[in-house]
């Protein structure tokens, strides 16, 4: 049989699955008759299940629980799949692919504590907001033995660690969803399934301590979220030659500095400050003259000191061991706790007005005389700091007193950038602790767990910041499941039906276009001096009015209309925000101070400043500090990322929060069906289930399997060898195509060669 040949009839003869149909029309009339059960939507948008007793043509008639009968529309029917197939666990099962049919596998499997659900290539994980017993060493040994095969954060990372080393390719695990979807906790997950790899030297034990401190630092409750991570991260995990982790790397994004100095009703700002004052040692609190939370204006302003089950101070000294693990010092740990407790005090001083212009200056208290004592700086070069500000105008300097709005302005812009300095600092320390040695030379896993898309009543500057990075990650999911897949398909010369998905493109050239998007003119109203919150609105709108994606609203509104969903944002503190202005005199305040760590801040503020800046910003508000501004920064953080990730074979988990109070057992529908549209899982599993998710060049399969063959091939071509293997074992024709240079598999067919080659090497 000549090759060319076998291609041919392979093209011809593949059927693609037919069980895809969506609504009753799309089905046939000798597969209706096989349907006994179908989805109704009830007049409050909930699917019941209801057993078909008869159609004739136009009208079916149906029985629903509980003996109810009822005539509907047969069009209106949705088809249910057979009991038999309740619960699969991988979505690709179903023999019916509609949303009711998947809202009820997930929710089946809810009730089970079975929260893992394939989506095809996608896990699926449903946030049970209660212990559920699938973690800890005996799961891990089971998916390491492969003696556990139910989807499972553990069966992803364990496909991560073999391609790697399989593919000689760095791998990532991307995980998205809403805020308290459960990212956080799932990648966590990852991390204890990698760990359990080893590394030696204790490397992995240090890796997994770095995430009480970074949320500790950088989580908060929220209203969605009793731990919400304020910040995205990436952590990079490096492999040794041998698959032993040899050292990591975290990257942060975009800290949500405001929470510092002001949070919602019912929120609280970083755990770090209750921790402190809940759990400081006595000496340490009189070190730090420390009150208890209460008395601090920064953590009182929300009404909210604690979180239901957690002991403050218990956790207090979970973050100082872990503290301990990556080599922080004793005397840093007290110069970070002294920063955080400088900080509370900043927020405390209240300011007096000195003259009949309305100038203040600050009171000089004991929370004015802490703050100078805590940072090490001279008590006057502080009062003067947050009373007065230096602006060069030309060649000139001159000196402006400020009035009270401007002097909170200075006090609480001081606050967030000790804040976030230590943030950043933090970091640095866990890295140069995990870097162990210069051997970068093995592969990385790395795990990303970024702000879930978010829509707020009200939503401002951070949300907009969020939004526009989940939208870059659902691009690069699109590209990755749709896109590319399909133009490989095509590339290679496949027969391939084409399945549509939802492009967003256009949504994020409405963010990036230059002169013309988003970022672009907010950069430039942020230049102007004169420029505010409303004249940014009314220039969004008046560029921006014949863009689809976006929406002019009254006033300083603006809606845009993102993948997940529209979302309104009003521009309040937008400018303010993004030109997050240091001025010079703060800095030179804390380079002028005798502890090491503001000092550090203040070089690495003025590294910052010396930055390449697009679109300067030196005019700005009459500040001295010329630095990118925190859109733009940020955009160049994001581009970054996706470039890292667009080295790497992703594995996507998406999250699932089933109720809006975390709390267990409740799964709304409504809820859970939205988040499913707006990641696009049916689409996915659609493709999927047509496609051929696995692939290798013809080369490669013939080095991989060849040695298999029980016929000497050794001097054949590899497109014959693959061939030979595939007939060899019997690799049913519908199972796979071949391609101009590669082999494409349905999922799951790899998997019998792959055991035989294990077994046999
Ligand atoms: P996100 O990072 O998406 O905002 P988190 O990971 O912080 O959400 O999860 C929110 C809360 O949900 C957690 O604090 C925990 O109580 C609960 N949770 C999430 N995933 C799990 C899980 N796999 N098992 C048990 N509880 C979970
Ligand atoms: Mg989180």
């Amino acid at each position: 049989q000549s090759l060319a040949n076998d291609m041919d009839t392979d093209a011809a003869t593949v059927t693609l699955p037919q069980s895809d149909e969506r609504r009753w029309s799309d089905t046939s009339a000798y597969a209706r008759k096989k349907i006994l059960q179908s989805w109704i939507q009830l007049p409050n948008g909930k699917w019941e299940l209801g057993k078909i007793l008869s159609t004739s043509g136009e009208e079916s008639v149906l029985s629903l629980a509980e003996g109810k009968v009822i005539k509907v529309m047969s069009e209106t029917l949705v088809p249910a799949n057979p009991d038999i197939l309740d619960g699969v666990d991988d979505l690709m099962q179903l023999s019916y692919l509609n949303e009711p049919s998947v809202l009820y596998n997930l929710n089946y499997r809810y009730n089970e504590d079975m929260i893992y659900t394939k989506a095809g290539p996608v896990l699926v994980a449903v946030n049970p907001f209660k212990e559920v017993p699938l973690y800890g060493n005996r799961y891990i040994e089971a998916y390491m033995k492969r003696s556990n095969d139910s989807p499972h954060v553990y069966a992803i990372a364990d496909t991560a660690i073999r391609e790697m080393i399989r593919d000689e390719v760095n791998q990532s695990i991307i995980i998205s969803g809403e805020s308290g979807a459960g990212k956080t906790e799932t990648a966590k997950i990852a991390m204890q399934y990698l760990a359990a790899l080893g590394g030696g030297s204790g490397i992995e034990y240090e890796i997994l301590k770095t995430n009480p401190i970074l949320e500790a630092f950088g989580n908060a409750k929220t209203l969605r979220n009793d731990n919400s991570s304020r910040f995205g991260k990436l952590i990079e995990i490096h492999f040794s030659e041998t698959g032993k982790i040899s050292g990591a790397q975290v990257q942060t994004f975009l800290l949500e500095k405001s929470r510092v100095v002001q949070c919602a009703e019912g929120e609280r700002s970083y755990h770090i400050f209750y921790q402190l004052c809940a759990g400081a040692s006595p000496p340490l609190r009189e070190k730090l003259n420390l009150k208890s939370a209460r008395e601090y204006k920064y953590l009182g302003q929300s009404n909210c000191y604690s979180i239901n089950g957690v002991d403050d101070a218990e956790r207090f000294h979970t973050v100082k061991e872990a503290l301990d693990i990556v080599h922080v010092s004793k005397e840093d740990q007290e110069s970070v706790f002294a920063m955080l407790a400088a900080v509370l005090w900043l927020g405390n001083v209240s300011f007096t007005v000195i003259d009949n212009e309305n100038h203040v200056e600050p009171v000089a208290d004991e929370s004015l005389s802490t703050v100078a004592k805590l940072i090490g700086c001279n008590i006057n070069e502080l009062k003067l700091s947050l009373s007065k500000r230096n602006m060069r105008v030309g060649k000139d300097t001159i000196v402006q007193k400020l009035t009270l709005p401007q002097a909170i302005d200075a006090r609480d812009a001081l606050a967030k950038s000790i804040y976030s300095c230590l943030f950043d600092w933090l970091v640095e320390q866990i890295n140069k602790s995990l870097a162990v040695g210069k051997r970068r030379t093995g592969r990385s896993i790395s795990i990303l767990d970024i702000y879930g898309f978010e829509s707020f009543d009200k939503n401002s500057f951070e949300q907009f910041c969020i939004n526009y990075a989940n939208e870059r990650l659902q691009q690069h999911f699109n590209r990755h499941l749709f896109k590319l897949e399909q133009e490989e398909y095509i590339q290679d010369g496949i027969d391939w039906t084409r399945v549509d998905f939802e492009d967003n493109q256009d949504c994020l050239s409405l963010f990036e276009k230059k002169p013309l998007g988003l970022l672009s003119l907010l950069d430039e109203e942020s230049t102007f001096p004169n420029g505010t919150d409303l004249t940014l609105a009314n220039k969004l709108k008046q560029h921006l009015l014949s863009n689809s994606c976006f929406r002019g609203d009254r006033g300083k509104l603006f809606t845009v209309v993102h993948y997940a969903g529209e979302v309104t944002y009003e521009t309040t503190g937008f400018l303010e925000k993004n030109r997050d202005l240091l001025h010079l005199d703060s800095i030179q305040l804390l380079s002028s101070c005798s502890c090491h760590l503001p000092q550090a801040f203040a070089s690495s503020m003025l590294i910052q400043s010396e930055k390449p800046v697009v679109g300067s910003l030196h005019k700005a508000g009459g500040a001295d500090s010329q630095r990118l501004s925190v859109a733009t920064k940020f955009k160049g953080q994001l581009f970054q990322l996706m470039q890292r990730l667009g080295n790497t074979t992703p594995h996507f988990i998406r999250c699932i929060k089933p109720n809006n109070v975390q709390s267990p057992g409740l799964y709304e529908q409504g809820l859970v069906l939205q988040q499913l549209r707006c990641c696009g899982v049916l689409e996915v599993v659609r493709i999927s289930r047509s496609g051929f998710p696995t692939r290798m060049s013809h080369q490669k399969f013939a080095r991989r399997y060849g040695f298999l063959l029980v016929e000497n091939f050794a001097d054949k071509d590899p497109l014959s060898v693959s061939v030979a293997i595939l007939h060899q074992f019997n690799i049913l024709p519908e199972m796979y195509q071949v391609g101009y240079t590669k082999l494409f598999f349905r999922t799951g067919q790899i998997g019998v060669l792959e055991d035989t080659r294990n077994r046999t090497l």
